[in-house]
């Protein structure tokens, strides 16, 4: 087991570090960090969180799947594999803030019930109180909820949710918008790690804030995007170029990011997949994921949104429809009978 690093008088860096140590009295020469998850979207954070730490600055990977660790480390290197999210644990000791980046609400459960249990750590490990958890998975808040409080009161950390907008182009790009739910005296802190993988943080409350307006978010992305399939359709079938229409709904009322960004018909809006036979963008399963997200959320606070049921029976007729399956979402326009 690795023992504790020597504490050093704070210092500042380039990354603009020394705020986010403001949490300690004292601090490490070195931070540490743990990333958890190497997918679409965790795979060029970690790239992008590894370029703009400091080289002495430790990094530990892990990924379920040893291909994804193995060629981050030959990629992007200065990096050490984690053999298990145990593995990541006991390792951080030294370990100041451990991002998450998992599919679903299960998964992240399961981590972090291998990281916290057995607490082992804690008596040779006295600042791992001050571990910081930013987990940037979309899951429901109720499931975080119930880890922040696990986290919190096994004395191991403080635990935020942070899930991300801006796809996989974003995550490459360290361009992401974060939706932070924090509580006030960690958001400077984990700002500070978070502008080294996004251009914009945005603080919605205390834990479970950011999850619930990211939810919120796609929820409406979600309506628009049928929407817009259903107008646009009307619009062609009775005859009208649809680049003219699209720019008419963009400078009226209509207008949202499927008409103007993601428009689901071929060769109207620059470079979106709907010009590519719907490949790559975001995905019809990943939709109909956080749609059903934000329905469980809703439906346990009692609201029941009109139109939201109806739109998940259309997604889940799309992701197994052979023609859109594992398509970006505007793949409704051609679900619904559009012309192409
Ligand atoms: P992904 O499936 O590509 O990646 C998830 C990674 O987690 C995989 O590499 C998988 O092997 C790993 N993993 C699964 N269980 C694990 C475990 N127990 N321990 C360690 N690693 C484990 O998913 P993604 O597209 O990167 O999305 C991650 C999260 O971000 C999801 O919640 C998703 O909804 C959200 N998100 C995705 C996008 C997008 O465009 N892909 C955009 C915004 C938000």
């Amino acid at each position: 087991m690795a023992s504790i690093a020597p504490l050093k008088q704070v210092f500042s860096r380039s990354t603009g570090a020394t705020a986010r140590r403001g949490f300690a009295t004292t601090t490490r020469l070195d931070a540490s960090y743990g990333f958890i998850g190497l997918g679409q979207m965790g795979y060029p954070m970690a790239s992008n969180l590894r370029s703009k730490i400091s080289s002495s600055d430790k990094m530990y990977i892990h990924d379920v799947n040893p291909a994804v660790t193995e060629q981050f480390a030959k990629e992007i290197g200065n990096v050490e594999i984690a053999q298990s999210v145990r593995d990541v644990a006991e390792k951080s000791y030294q370990q100041e803030t451990i991002l998450t980046v998992l599919p679903e609400p299960h998964h992240v459960q399961n981590v972090f019930q291998q990281m916290l249990r057995p607490d082992a750590t804690l008596a040779e490990a006295p600042n791992n109180h001050e571990r910081l958890f930013i987990d940037c998975s979309t899951i429901d808040p109720k499931s975080s909820a119930g880890v922040a409080n696990a986290v919190h009161s096994s004395g191991q950390g403080r635990f935020v949710d942070a899930p991300m907008s801006g796809g996989v182009v974003g995550a490459r790009a360290g361009t992401l918008t974060f939706m932070l739910g924090a509580s006030e005296e960690l958001v400077e802190r984990t700002t500070e790690v978070l502008k080294m993988m996004g251009k914009r943080t945005i603080h919605l409350g205390p834990q479970t804030s950011g999850l619930k307006g990211k939810l919120a978010n796609n929820y409406l992305l979600a309506l628009n995007n049928i929407a817009t399939a259903e107008a646009m359709n009307m619009g062609v079938k009775w005859g009208l170029d649809p680049k003219t229409l699209a720019d008419m709904i963009n400078t009226a009322t209509g207008k949202c990011w499927p008409s103007e960004i993601n428009n689901p018909v071929p060769g109207v809006s620059e470079n979106a997949p709907a010009g590519r036979d719907y490949k790559g963008g975001f995905g019809t399963r990943l939709m109909l994921k956080d749609l059903k997200l934000a329905l469980q959320a809703g439906a346990e606070s009692n609201i029941v949104p009109h139109l939201g049921a109806h739109a998940q029976d259309i997604y889940s007729a799309v992701v197994v429809d052979p023609a859109c399956k594992d398509r970006d979402f505007s793949v409704v326009y051609r679900y619904i009978g559009g012309k192409e």
